[in-house]
């Protein structure tokens, strides 16, 4: 994406915060978070890479966005419902938190995100307000809508959903997606053997019960594993070898392993080297803020004059 279109990734701290948390250890995962992108590929020099904290016009439009977004809407987000579930007292912060990402994407009027099948409801969020602030606040244009009324500029853009081929990365639990705060993940800068500890005993496809029974890989996250890590050749392998009962579920892990070793050893080697030369996470953190802050206040300097301010 950096190389196609300007691209703006955010590391979202104020995010972060609406789970219980300790503040130093925010603070190594604001870096930590840094340091996986950077490694991951994205290159300071073709895209803008910050932390979110460091552009407090994200919490500014967010607040203004509060004020325009309907209470049912929010109680709807899927997410909210899910997270509210696990937690006896739901802080507001869980709630509104849509209403700041709509913020993070429209803040740079954004057409296009990158996000995962979870994310697309969120999405059609950002586009519900983004309709609502133009119909509120948009400049008259003077001329008239097909239904005779008055037509408003289109400040804000609706932003659209770019899904990737991995759609949904389900958790190695296989019951939810990928997240940290269900201790169901692989972090892209772990151990292989920490990798391991956690490939060994994930779920599989529950009806295999013996090494002799034949699986069904689309219903195995392993599977959608394979499909993520390993060239087709080998998921074509895996699909033959799980419907034959050819290999037990421990040798596809291996398998899986070994695929997931080839992705992240350049990256885990582009870590150590960032890690040895902490000014270049500095100096990508910077400029990257430094841009978003030029174009987040070109955004508000229109923002604020349309809504009174
Ligand atoms: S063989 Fe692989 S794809 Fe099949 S059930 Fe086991 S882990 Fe899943």
């Amino acid at each position: 994406m950096q190389y196609e279109h300007e691209s703006i990734f955010c590391i979202v701290d104020y995010h972060a915060i609406t789970q219980p948390y300790e503040p130093e250890q925010l603070r190594e995962r604001r870096r930590a978070m840094a340091v996986s992108l950077l490694a991951a590929g994205l290159n300071p020099n073709q895209c803008s890479i910050f932390v979110q904290s460091q552009v407090p016009e994200h919490t500014e439009l967010a607040w203004m966005f509060n004020t325009i977004t309907p209470l049912g809407e929010l109680e709807r987000q899927t997410q909210f419902k899910e997270k509210s579930q696990r937690q006896e007292s739901v802080p507001a912060g869980i709630l509104n938190y849509p209403v700041l990402q709509a913020a993070d994407i429209l803040l740079y009027r954004a057409d296009m995100v990158p996000v995962g099948e979870d994310q697309v409801q969120h999405l059609e969020l950002s586009r519900v307000i983004s309709r609502r602030w133009n119909s509120s606040f948009g400049r008259l244009t003077g001329r008239r809508t097909a239904d005779g009324g008055e037509e408003r500029e289109e400040f804000f853009p609706e932003p659209k959903p770019l899904l990737t081929p991995t759609r949904r990365i389900m958790g190695l639990d296989g019951q939810s997606k990928m997240s940290k705060s269900m201790g169901n993940t692989v972090a892209l800068l772990e151990s292989p053997d920490s990798i391991w500890a956690k490939l060994r005993p994930a779920v599989t496809d529950p009806k295999r019960i013996k090494r002799t029974d034949p699986g069904t890989p689309e219903v195995c996250n392993i599977y959608h594993l394979h499909k993520a890590f390993s060239p087709v050749a080998t998921v074509e392998h895996v699909a033959t070898q799980c419907t034959t009962a050819g290999w037990g579920c421990i040798d596809c892990k291996k398998v899986l392993a070994e695929s997931m070793e080839t992705e992240l050893v350049p990256i885990r080697r582009r870590a150590a080297e960032l890690v040895a030369e902490p000014a270049r996470i500095d100096d990508a953190l910077a400029s990257g803020a430094a841009r978003c802050r030029r174009l987040a206040g070109e955004t508000m300097r229109v923002v604020r004059d349309r809504m009174g301010f």
